[in-house]
């Protein structure tokens, strides 16, 4: 990664005012669209935004969060180059075994060949650790993101395997305890089974999907029918 930043964005309560603030020193703002200002900075941009937009871009309530002063950006020149930045870090055997416990265990999430060797890959829910600090123990510079946020962004093959591990944690946080008794499950076959604990039950679990299609529908023709009456749409 490139040791620049391209966008520094100073959040302002008043658009017009903070403008005329840097017109009024000589600076010479960049055409831009409404409810934005930049000014060339031979190199960086320095761009002026009202703080409401700024908190509303970062999914921010702005009744509740607190006030968003500045950002940095770093603007890339080809849409790919994004995931070669945003790559999502797999840790080492070495790291994953200091962070196993008896309540944490591995999940067995599969093979993965890569370039002339093959990676086993699992997963291992570490949400009861403190972020803070704890990517810095990571052989790479890391931090945590949520991975609804940057699915998008990263490569396609790492965003399968991010969303087959968090759905399988997901599925052992909800099933800690039997459903059909209540006591407590037993991880069996490297994650892929949960065994009711209680001897009289016995019952076996196992991971589920959910599928979903989100679709769009074109040309629709809805027909709503009733025995006496057909209205065609
Ligand atoms: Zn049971």
């Amino acid at each position: 990664m490139e040791q620049r930043v391209s966008l520094i964005t100073l959040a302002v309560d008043d658009l017009p005012q903070a403008v005329a603030f840097y017109q009024n020193i000589g600076w010479q703002a960049a055409q831009t669209g409404p409810g934005v200002a930049a000014f060339n900075l031979h190199g960086t941009v320095f761009g002026l935004y009202p703080w409401i937009s700024m908190a509303a871009d970062m999914g921010l309530d702005p009744q509740l969060a607190m006030r968003p002063s500045m950002t940095l950006g770093y603007n890339v020149r080809e849409k790919t180059e994004v995931a070669q930045i945003l790559e999502p870090l797999f840790m080492t055997a070495t790291e994953a075994g200091a962070l196993v416990a008896p309540h944490r265990q591995l999940i067995y999430l599969g093979k993965r060949a890569q370039a002339s060797e093959a990676r086993y890959l699992f997963a291992l829910d570490i949400s009861d650790l403190p972020e803070d600090g704890l990517a810095s123990q990571f052989s790479q510079q890391s931090y945590f993101a949520e991975l609804r946020e940057i699915g998008p962004m990263i490569d396609g093959r790492d965003g399968s395997v991010m969303a087959y591990a968090r759905a399988m944690l997901y599925w052992h946080y909800r099933h800690i305890y039997c459903g059909r008794c209540g006591q407590k499950t037993i991880v069996q076959k490297l994650g892929h089974q949960r065994k009711c604990g209680s001897a009289s039950c016995g019952e076996m679990h196992f991971p589920r999907t959910d599928p979903a299609v989100i679709m769009l529908g074109s040309h629709l023709h809805i027909q709503l029918s009733h025995p006496l009456n057909y209205l065609a749409f």
